[in-house]
């Protein structure tokens, strides 16, 4: 049976362990009492609209209440309570949040994993190529500069762009943005590469680079075999891809035999490896987000900043548990 984070674990945590870095990292201390709080106290009680005046104020309150999940939401023009809660108030900044989960992927994920609590490696890979994609088109598309990603201790990563200009960014234009990094709108189908309009050449240049080249160093020879490759194809499309080190739209038709159509192998990578950003996470600015460094209650793992010169490496495997550390 799958162990659960008790109240007894919890207290050992926040009283030794529980480190508020991770936090502060994340939002910084200006305006920390302007900020919304919110809290899993038990398994049905929802608690938000909080707000603490100091970070020793934020402390005593988890030490007193032992939540089970903690989240953190946008600074408003006065700190959000129970009787002025955040619909009475008016919205200053938060900062612009990704989502990538990899249930988003259960129809594509070939692993066992679907479902369940856990994360393999190969549908871990599915999230970096996410993380790594994003960050790229955020920075160079966008011209972002401060990201930090985030492990949401199950098996989604959380994106954090910090930019003073990504924080003030509305609802709408959040939606723009994200709308841009979207090709899978439907379940069953994709945009095709090939639908990629030209003037979005950098975007285009890097689905070929990053996720089509994904695509060929994961894929089975047999997946290839029911594109259209024959055997003997299939093998040499995945050493060709291999053998380069940058993987660009040319590489790509040169790995597509004649008789195999481009359109329908383009449409399986999309569907296959693009990334699948959940838009209402971004487009909702009063959401609330897991706070980096508390503990995700169903699975004991702590909720992790990744530096993005790391994304490549880290494995949720060496994340450690509540258990591990009390
Ligand atoms: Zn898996």
């Amino acid at each position: 049976m799958e162990k659960t984070v008790n109240k007894e674990d919890l207290r050992k945590f926040y009283e030794s362990i529980f480190d508020l870095k991770p936090l502060i990292k994340a939002i910084g201390l200006t305006d920390f009492e302007r900020r919304e709080f919110g809290f899993l106290l038990s398994k049905d009680v929802f608690s938000r609209n909080l707000s603490f005046k100091t970070l020793s104020d934020f402390k005593n309150f988890i030490l007193e209440k032992l939540p089970l999940q903690q989240f953190v939401g946008a600074v408003y023009d006065q700190g959000p309570t129970f009787s002025n809660p955040i619909q009475k108030l008016n919205w200053s900044y938060r900062e612009f949040i990704f989502d990538v989960d990899l249930d988003a992927y259960d129809m594509v994920r070939h692993c066992d994993c679907k479902g369940s609590k856990q994360v393999c490696e190969d549908c871990w890979s599915l999230a970096q190529d996410a993380a790594l994609f994003l960050d790229e088109t955020l920075r160079i598309d966008f011209g972002f500069e401060d990201l930090i990603f985030v492990f949401s201790g199950r098996r989604g990563i959380h994106c954090w762009v910090r930019d003073h200009v990504a924080k003030e960014l509305d609802s709408e234009q959040r939606s723009a943005i994200v709308s841009y990094l979207t090709m899978i709108t439907d379940e069953k189908r994709s945009q095709k590469l090939e639908e990629i309009p030209k003037y979005a050449k950098l975007l285009r240049d890097r689905v070929f680079q990053k996720i089509a080249k994904s695509f060929f160093l994961n894929v089975s020879k047999k997946d290839l075999n029911l594109l259209g490759f024959r055997p003997e194809e299939a093998e040499k499309a995945i050493e060709f891809v291999e053998s380069k080190e940058k993987f660009s739209p040319e590489n790509y038709y040169k790995t597509i035999p004649e008789h195999v159509d481009p359109k329908r192998v383009s449409m399986a990578i999309v569907l296959g490896r693009y990334p699948r950003l959940d838009k209402p996470v971004t487009s909702d600015i009063r959401r609330l987000l897991r706070i980096p460094g508390s503990v995700h209650s169903a699975t004991g793992k702590i909720c992790t900043i990744i530096d993005s010169h790391k994304l490549e490496n880290f494995s949720p495997k060496d994340v450690p548990t509540i258990w591990d550390l009390i």
